[in-house]
């Protein structure tokens, strides 16, 4: 059986209530198979990334132990994501969860539905600030250290905590 792994997921929604959103991925994420949810990251709200003429971004990060192979999880978070999109689809517009595989144990993986560490993860505010929250001394595989990376960023006043009762 495939060992207990620390990996780390971030979430994103700008779309269709995405506090709510988050916080429900938040749960489901805590009863994915073989995993369990250790830790969530406060919710962030973030100016989007590319076109500015949409709705700020809620982002937050989860902390998971599971025994799902990479490719597994993946398919697992993917699932998560259509449920999510499926509602958006029937009431709203496209796109309403985006789940992001950041770090799975110390591992490199780069296949073709794959990378990890997610590829922008080290350049992102509302991916390092989140993730600095719930472990502090995290360092990448490659050794560098999530503090180091978000004291660099360049602009990391455009993310701000959200209060505990946001909605
Ligand atoms: P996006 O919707 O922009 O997040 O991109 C989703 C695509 O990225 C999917 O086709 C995934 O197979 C691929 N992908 C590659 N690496 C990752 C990762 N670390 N986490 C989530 N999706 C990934």
């Amino acid at each position: 059986m495939t060992p207990l792994v620390d990996v780390y997921v971030a979430l994103g929604s700008n779309l269709d209530e995405p506090i709510a959103q988050v916080r429900r991925a938040l749960d489901e994420l805590d009863r994915l198979p073989l995993s369990r949810r250790i830790a969530a990251s406060r919710l962030y709200a973030s100016r989007p990334v590319g076109p500015q003429d949409q709705p700020d971004f809620i982002n937050a990060v989860a902390h998971l132990r599971t025994r799902l192979s990479p490719l597994a999880l993946l398919d697992q978070l993917q699932a998560l994501e259509q449920r999510h999109r499926r509602i958006r689809l029937r009431h709203w517009g496209p796109r309403t969860l985006d789940l992001d595989l950041l770090l799975y144990g110390d591992e490199f993986l780069t296949l073709p539905r794959l990378q990890v560490p997610h590829r922008e993860m080290a350049t992102r505010a509302f991916v390092l600030l989140p993730l600095l929250e719930l472990a502090p001394g995290l360092r990448l595989p490659d050794g560098r250290r999530i503090a180091a990376l978000a004291e660099a960023l360049a602009a990391p006043g455009e993310v701000e905590v959200l209060p505990d009762d946001a909605s």
